[in-house]
């Protein structure tokens, strides 16, 4: 490509401080180094834990590139990249795979042992990007509200050529996280509450029901999702502010003795507390580790 080995001007939304708004500027995109991938954005979702940061500085170095649910195509690659090439569709993952550390190796964890994501910088400690003349600090190892970004080729995978990218970009976060925790723990037949619909209850959802649930009961303050939440799966709907008694007896009534698997993704553990011996002994927080 024209722009191969070469710094690439373009938009990116930039967070200068938590509290900001965010603000298109130009930047500088820096050529990928060693095992590193440039990629063109062209899609990208919104996340519940992206918007804690927007008023809150929760271990992050400012300015900053927020976005990790982003896909794109691959535009160059640095030295020694061997698993995609130049014009591959890609998902950026902010949980990298080394592969070869003792987490990557255990088929029950995930949380790859590879260091990055909490400095904000990529591996040789410098940023790839730069704006009005100073570096702008990376995110979640991915940084997809840009045109383009810069991450580990370990951040990468390679999707399909005929995946549609607006879609699959949610495979990035809010659409594993809350699928994969269902299809995971729910067990054929059961009953399962689920607290919270945005797009990662709604995976949730879709995940009890592949796993055979037979009950799916969608909890939510906001009724206007409660639509789409029966589309993917969800047999009834709550609003918890239609009620007079705590949604913990409601669901007890509905189900005579409580759930089988309960799940929080509003993101506010306080849900659970002095509910969970009422409504079901299977608690699934969803909330940001830490450390992110
Ligand atoms: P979201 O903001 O799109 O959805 C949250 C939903 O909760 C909204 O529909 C809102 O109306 C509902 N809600 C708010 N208060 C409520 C209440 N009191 N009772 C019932 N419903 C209420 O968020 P999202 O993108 O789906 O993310 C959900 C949570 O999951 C966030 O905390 C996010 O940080 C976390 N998350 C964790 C991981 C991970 O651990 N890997 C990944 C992605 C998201
Ligand atoms: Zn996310």
């Amino acid at each position: 490509m024209s722009t191969t080995g070469k710094v690439i001007r373009c938009r990116a939304a930039i967070l200068w401080k938590p509290g900001a708004s965010f603000s298109i500027e130009e930047i500088e995109v820096a050529p990928p180094k060693a095992k590193e991938v440039r990629i063109k954005i062209l899609a990208t979702g919104l996340c519940g834990s992206e918007m804690r940061r927007l008023n809150k500085n929760l271990n992050c170095i400012y300015p900053i590139i927020l976005g990790h649910e982003g896909a794109g195509i691959v535009e160059s690659v640095g030295e020694g990249v061997s698993t995609v090439n130049t014009g591959d569709k890609v998902i950026a993952l902010f949980l990298l795979q080394c592969g070869e550390c003792a987490s990557c190796l255990n088929p029950e964890d995930n949380i790859c042992k590879f260091k990055q994501s909490n400095t904000n910088l990529m591996s040789d400690g410098t940023s790839r990007f730069t704006c009005k003349g100073k570096p702008v600090y990376h995110f979640a190892n991915t940084s997809t509200f840009s045109e383009y970004t810069v991450i580990n080729e370990i951040s990468v995978a390679k999707t399909d050529a005929a995946a549609p990218l607006e879609k699959v970009c949610l495979v990035g976060c809010g659409f594993s996280t809350g699928y994969g925790a269902a299809i995971n723990t729910v067990t054929p037949g059961s009953t399962c509450a689920v607290f919270g619909l945005g797009g990662v209850g709604m995976s949730v959802i879709m995940g009890c029901k592949a796993a055979g649930a037979a009950r799916i009961i969608a909890v939510d303050i906001n009724k206007d999702k409660f639509e789409k939440a029966k589309e993917v799966g969800a047999t009834e709907c709550i609003n918890p502010q239609d009620n007079e008694k705590p949604i913990e007896e409601v669901l007890f009534d509905m189900t005579g003795d409580g759930v089988d698997f309960c799940f929080e993704v509003i993101g506010n553990p306080a849900t659970v507390v002095g509910k969970a011996e009422k409504m079901s002994l299977n608690w699934l927080l969803i909330t940001w580790p830490k450390r992110l």
